[in-house]
């Protein structure tokens, strides 16, 4: 059916129920590209949004791939549309077929037309999205375990480590961590199984350490948040809450994945990370959190699935969880839409309501005013924001978009704690007025 375009597919728009952010970025690639969430889908062997999101649940075998061969083709079809006028593959008439940006390796052009067209554009991101190219392919071996490399302790006091350059100055020499990165066997694997040459080492290096950036960012993120709330876990155990965490935290997570707070505060009382939402991927972390408190200088990771103010109402009110000394989400989008703002909406008053420190991150300046205008509206006292200087150093376009800035995970950040004091309660003439009418 060449040149025929489907409508949008009804689930996808999302609705009140919409707490699940990837049927967002559904909707979104959908208005962008229309038919290329379908070819994603169909790429993975699923009929509907509602089959994918059974398939995240765990409810349904996912990825049912021969080999690692069609796993990687598969993905790169999901890219396959005309950046120019977005014609996906099935819009074709016969004959023609899509041709990929030979310097980039990422966006794809119906006709020399539509990339000369295009050019302008695509000039300003094409060096950026040749990074992207490299990254999507090289992330793969987070899922091997071949990622995150080892990372050493401090040598200084968390309060010193201000930024990436501090961080890395404890490091040394990274270079044999990135070289056995570069050298494993499911590298190799990678680069013999994908339409595409493997890059030069010095780039496959600067790809690992981006990656290894965004693994990272998390924890000292975390980090950085309790030195914000001047938190310490060395004079007392330390409960965290991730809240709204989801398919980038806990899919393939392990138990190891914030032991970089261990090296960050040495000899601490004993931490725990409790991660929570609705989005939730089954694995070695979904464990009952803790009662009472974990080892000391271990960091303890455990996981419910469910909306955090559910989570709060069942385990911590009912004493089955500790309560939290500080609640961290990564990128909430509570801004995006209706549905997510609905989700969010208890656990943002609970936060409010029982003082609790808290920290988001966003991933831009547009999302970090956005959210900074809802949290204002509901009176929040919010203490501070600016950009993370721990930040993801991994670019990450939009997928039906490419040729616009990409966001970085964990770029910006906010943190607030409890209700903002009305100034009129605190002026004795406001206090008469309020009274006497
Ligand atoms: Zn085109
Ligand atoms: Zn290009």
């Amino acid at each position: 059916m060449a040149g025929q375009i489907p409508a949008l597919p009804e689930s996808f728009a999302p609705g009140i129920d919409g707490v699940f952010s990837d049927r967002l970025g559904f909707y979104f690639m959908e208005s962008k590209v229309p038919g290329l969430s379908k070819v994603i889908l169909n790429k993975l062997n699923m009929k509907d949004y509602g089959e994918y999101r059974a398939a995240m649940e765990g409810k349904t075998k996912r990825g049912a791939f021969r080999n690692c061969k069609e796993m990687f083709q598969k993905m790169e079809e999901t890219f396959k549309f005309c950046v120019g006028c977005n014609k996906i593959p099935e819009h074709l008439s016969e004959g023609q077929t899509l041709k990929r940006c030979v310097k980039c390796l990422n966006v794809y052009y119906c006709s020399k037309e539509c990339q000369k067209k295009n050019w302008p554009q695509h000039k300003m991101f094409c060096k950026k999205l040749r990074l992207v190219a490299i990254d999507r392919l090289v992330e793969w071996l987070m899922f091997t375990g071949d990622l995150p490399f080892p990372t050493e302790k401090w040598t200084r006091p968390q309060g010193e480590v201000k930024c990436w350059d501090d961080w890395l100055a404890m490091q040394g020499d990274l270079t044999p961590r990135l070289d056995a990165v570069l050298s494993c066997i499911n590298m190799g694997v990678l680069w013999k199984n994908v339409s595409r040459p493997r890059p030069e080492d010095a780039d496959l290096r600067e790809s690992v350490w981006r990656i290894e950036s965004e693994f990272l960012s998390r924890a000292l993120t975390v980090g950085m948040a309790m030195r914000l709330f001047c938190l310490d876990p060395s004079s007392k155990p330390f409960t965290i809450h991730l809240a709204g965490a989801g398919l980038s935290e806990t899919m393939g997570a392990r138990l190891t994945d914030f032991d970089e707070l261990d090296r960050m505060y040495p000899g601490h009382q004993g931490i725990e990370v409790v991660m929570v939402g609705p989005e939730v991927v089954d694995g070695p972390i979904m464990r009952s959190p803790l009662t009472s408190f974990g080892p000391k200088t271990k960091t303890f990771i455990s996981a419910y699935k469910g909306l955090y103010h559910q989570f709060y109402e069942e385990l911590v009110e009912t004493k089955a969880a500790a309560k939290p000394d500080l609640v961290v989400g990564f990128h909430p989008g509570f801004h995006a839409t209706q549905g997510l703002g609905e989700g969010w909406l208890p656990t943002l008053l609970l936060l409010r309501d029982f003082n609790i420190p808290s920290f988001f991150s966003v991933f831009n300046e547009m999302e970090l005013n956005s959210s900074l205008q809802i949290l204002s509206e509901l009176e929040m006292n919010i203490k501070g924001s600016g950009t993370n200087p721990f930040s993801s150093q991994k670019p990450e376009p939009v997928q039906s978009s490419p040729n616009n800035p990409p966001s970085y995970c964990n770029s910006h950040f906010l943190y607030f704690q409890g209700l903002l004091e009305q100034e009129q309660f605190e002026h004795p003439d406001n206090y008469r007025n309020l009274w006497t009418v």
